[in-house]
């Protein structure tokens, strides 16, 4: 399996003052096809700091990327930087004078003399045309080893990752290998219960067995490199065997199902309706019920004083609606500790639960809606 690096090049990104997309695109993308990914460095707009990087950077990996830095002015290191890495001078190519000058044509524009910078690459380099941009970029194969610069521009940089880097990084690596993730969904089961009855499959390393906490509800990702797909859903099912057996009814979906979803399904199976009332939070219960209106879910109300009795009123709101089930969810404002009421009624009886909340205020509701959803998938 190849191994990469990547250097995300200018002062801007250093001292923070934009955020450093470009690296969380590449890293993403080098995952999917299975790289391992060693390091990610930033470095200002100097050529020497830069060529030290890619050199450090291949003494430990195979293949470096660098984004950024390949612009027409003065404080553009990167064409430089890598050249100085490898030890090599900078060449005029006018093959690639002549693409920018069309490229410019096409705008109906003309191109600088800065713009000739651009048109140096380092000796030796494989030029990588930019079609969406005036950068070239350029690959520098040494000793099995790549490096790869690409430009800052976000659009033009995805560009060429997906339609040049990728295809390159195949072929010149041939990488058979791809990476797969499984997300199963869980609630009502807090993380550390969930973490200690998985923990030992945690320390796996392929599949690997990964946690995720949300408001009220736990993922659990399991990640597999293998061959192909076939293979990656085959590694992953021997574990979710394992996982399911282990966290049982907490799991309610897997990947893109939501709470809301298996609440839908436990209504349609049953051949019930729900009316919802909800005092504290924000609309987000009803926000997320809204998608099943009206086949299963009547209506909902946003009370903005609590009601004096939460039962009576969560009845009389599900009558008025039609509905066979009503719940109503009350999340009372943050002091010391917040206290969430919910009551359901069904046809067969009525529930009433009350839970303090001890997370963070602002994200009460969130786990207040997660908590009521947990309880109606379950009635
Ligand atoms: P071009 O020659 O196409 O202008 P370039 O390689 O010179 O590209 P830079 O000058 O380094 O690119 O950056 C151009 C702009 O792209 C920056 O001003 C910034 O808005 C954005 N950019 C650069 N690097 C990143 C990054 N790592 N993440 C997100 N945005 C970036």
């Amino acid at each position: 399996m190849p191994s990469a690096e990547i250097i995300s090049i200018g002062t801007e990104l250093l001292l923070g003052e934009i955020t450093d997309t470009n690296a969380r695109f590449i890293a993403r993308a080098l995952r999917d096809i299975g790289v391992d990914l060693y390091r990610k460095s930033t470095i200002g707009d100097n050529a020497r700091r830069i060529a030290q990087t890619i050199q450090e950077g291949l003494a430990r990996a195979d293949i470096i990327i660098t984004t950024g830095g390949l612009g027409p002015t003065v404080d553009d290191p990167t064409r430089e930087a890598v050249s100085l890495a490898l030890g090599v001078e900078q060449e005029y190519r006018s093959d690639l004078w002549e693409q920018i000058v069309k490229r410019f044509e096409r705008f109906g524009r003309k191109p600088t003399d800065n713009n000739k910078r651009q048109a140096y690459i380092p000796k030796g380099a494989i030029p990588v045309e930019n079609p969406v941009g005036t950068a070239p970029s350029f690959i520098f194969e040494k000793e099995g080893k790549a490096v790869i610069s690409l430009p800052g521009v976000p659009r033009e940089m995805e560009y060429l990752v997906q339609n040049a880097v990728i295809p390159y990084l195949h072929s010149h690596f041939h990488l058979n290998s791809i990476i797969k993730a499984r997300v199963l969904h869980t609630s009502g089961m807090g993380e550390s219960i969930i973490d200690e009855l998985v923990g030992d499959l945690e320390k796996y390393t392929n599949p690997t067995v990964g946690l995720a906490a949300h408001s009220g509800q736990v993922d659990v990702r399991i990640t597999a490199k293998a061959a192909s797909q076939e293979d990656a859903n085959q590694m992953i099912a021997g574990v979710e065997l394992l996982v399911r057996q282990r966290l049982g009814k907490a799991i309610y979906g897997v990947d893109s199902d939501t709470l809301e979803g298996c609440v839908a399904q436990t209504l349609a199976l049953q051949g019930w309706r729900l009316a919802a009332l909800e005092y504290g939070l924000n609309g987000e219960l009803l926000r997320r019920l809204a998608a099943y209106t009206p086949d299963l879910f009547t209506g909902g109300q946003i009370l903005s004083t609590p009601p004096e009795n939460r039962q009576t009123a969560t009845e009389t709101f599900r009558q008025e609606k039609g509905a066979e089930v009503g719940i109503g969810v009350f999340l009372y404002p943050a002091g010391e500790k917040q206290d969430i009421f919910i009551t359901i009624i069904t046809p067969q009886g009525q529930q009433n639960h009350a839970r303090p909340y001890g997370g963070p205020p602002g994200n009460a509701p969130t786990w207040a809606a997660n908590h009521s959803l947990d309880i109606l998938r379950n009635i």
